[in-house]
């Protein structure tokens, strides 16, 4: 790869895998329809290499119980990365990539979904982050200067040639060649649309949601994210709320994480359509193909969201050729890690659908914005219906914390994938004996 600077003496030699949890559910921050007191936790990866100072770190994204079967899944595929050399890795990354989720027996726990997923995320992403700080790049950027045959080169197109096939992934990205340095600058000048979903948790008060509204209005944010679905009741009490505090001219989505059934979600769709949402959000079971489609040609002109429990480039494609997803909403670490979302990406643009990424959890914003500042530059190359989830906690735990100025993120500058945490953090946070939790199990 052209961009590598020294990953021929770069050697990964020793692998860590560490239990980390934020006791979130004791405010409620991040409670919606299925999830009522999600802890946000990570099982967090950190590649040491031969170079002093130089490592790469991944995590994968929990709510809290469970974590340590994410930490475990690390262990049982970390031979795919330990003593080799970073330039072994990057020369082939699709077959990297492909050497962890076909793994022939680990491929048994999923396949390409769960819990192996999961890890395979943390350690494609960890391997990444290093590439990124080996090249001295955020990796938005490291992307973005990779040539199209090399983006072709990372992806695993296996079960998705019906759809795209290497060729046609390689002229999509031909002919965004013109224009990237363009586009590039605008990003960087501009920075990339947000929304926020830090006013519409189920579990805050109706005072809270309102305060929260005009909170975000004078900081700048123009697009909110509220969760539905508990009951309808209250779901029509507090878009009248949210409704009226932000106007009509803002956009309103909704999200149902999941909660309903498929004739459910058009009954309930029905009357929240009074309030205009431009989308809806997991309406329904994330495996139910057909029933998204049904959703989705029933609810229209209101888009229909979903991605975040998508396990893999599979669910997405079939999605997209149905025509059941209006909005893409790819998640860094749910499918196995940047690869993977590379072949999403593409597929979205083939198919003409806005990706707009799901952040929030904890380490989520920061790594998604790489992602979608790709999309921007060399794929999707739009802004237009585009905007990166935004939650406001737990940024204040990594070394290159996202910036937002005027509800955008502001394009990363320093070197690597942003994922990775302070040192006093994963000393006070690792469970279960971290003094944070040490206080609270014993
Ligand atoms: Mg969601």
């Amino acid at each position: 790869m052209s961009n590598t600077n020294s990953s021929e003496s770069v050697r990964i030699t020793g692998f860590k895998v560490q239990d980390i949890r934020f006791p979130t559910s004791e405010a409620q921050h991040g409670s919606d329809a299925m999830n009522s007191s999600p802890d946000y936790s990570c099982a967090y990866v950190t590649l040491e290499t031969n170079q002093p100072g130089l490592r790469g770190t991944g995590l994968a994204f929990t709510i809290g119980r469970g974590n340590e079967i994410c930490c475990a899944a690390l262990h049982a595929i970390a031979h795919h990365v330990t003593n080799r050399t970073l330039a072994s890795i990057t020369d082939d990354f699709a077959a990297f990539s492909r050497s962890i989720t076909a793994d022939d027996q680990i491929r048994w726990l999923g396949p390409e979904k769960g819990v192996v997923h999961l890890a395979a995320a943390a350690i494609i992403n960890a391997v990444w982050d290093l590439h990124a700080k080996d090249c001295g790049m955020p990796l938005w950027r490291l992307l973005a200067s990779m040539s199209p045959d090399e983006i072709v080169n990372c992806i695993d197109f296996s079960y998705i040639t019906d759809a795209l096939t290497p060729e046609e992934a390689l002229h999509m990205l031909q002919t965004m060649e013109p224009g990237k340095k363009e586009r590039e600058q605008i990003l960087v000048e501009n920075g990339f649309p947000a929304y926020t979903t830090s006013v519409g948790w189920l579990g805050y008060t109706d005072e809270q949601v309102v305060q929260l509204c005009e909170d975000a209005i004078s900081a700048g944010w123009n697009h909110m994210k509220m969760k539905v679905g508990r009951s309808l009741e209250d779901d029509m009490r507090r878009a009248a709320l949210i409704r009226e505090s932000i106007g009509s001219d803002r956009l309103l989505m909704m999200d149902a994480n999941q909660i309903w059934g498929i004739d459910e979600a058009i009954e309930q769709m029905s009357h929240l359509a009074a309030f205009n949402p431009f989308w809806i959000e997991e309406p329904t079971s994330p495996d139910d193909i057909l029933g998204y489609g049904r959703i989705a040609d029933a609810v229209r002109p209101i888009r229909v969201a979903a991605g975040e429990h998508c396990h893999n480039r599979i669910i997405f494609k079939q999605l997209m050729q149905l025509g059941a997803i209006d909005i893409c909403q790819i998640d860094a670490c749910r499918v196995a890690g940047v690869n993977e979302n590379l072949a999403i990406l593409l597929l979205a643009r083939k198919f003409d659908i806005p990706v707009c990424p799901h952040a929030g959890g904890v380490g989520l914003c920061e790594q998604v914005q790489h992602l979608s500042m790709f999309d921007f530059i060399a794929v999707g190359g739009s802004m237009e219906n585009r905007m990166i989830e935004y939650v406001e906690h737990l940024h204040e735990h990594f070394i290159d914390p996202v910036r937002i100025e005027r509800g955008r993120y502001i394009a990363p500058s320093m070197p690597g994938f942003s994922i990775e945490m302070k040192a006093e953090t994963l000393l006070a946070y690792e469970f279960p004996g971290g003094p944070v939790w040490h206080r609270r199990v014993s």
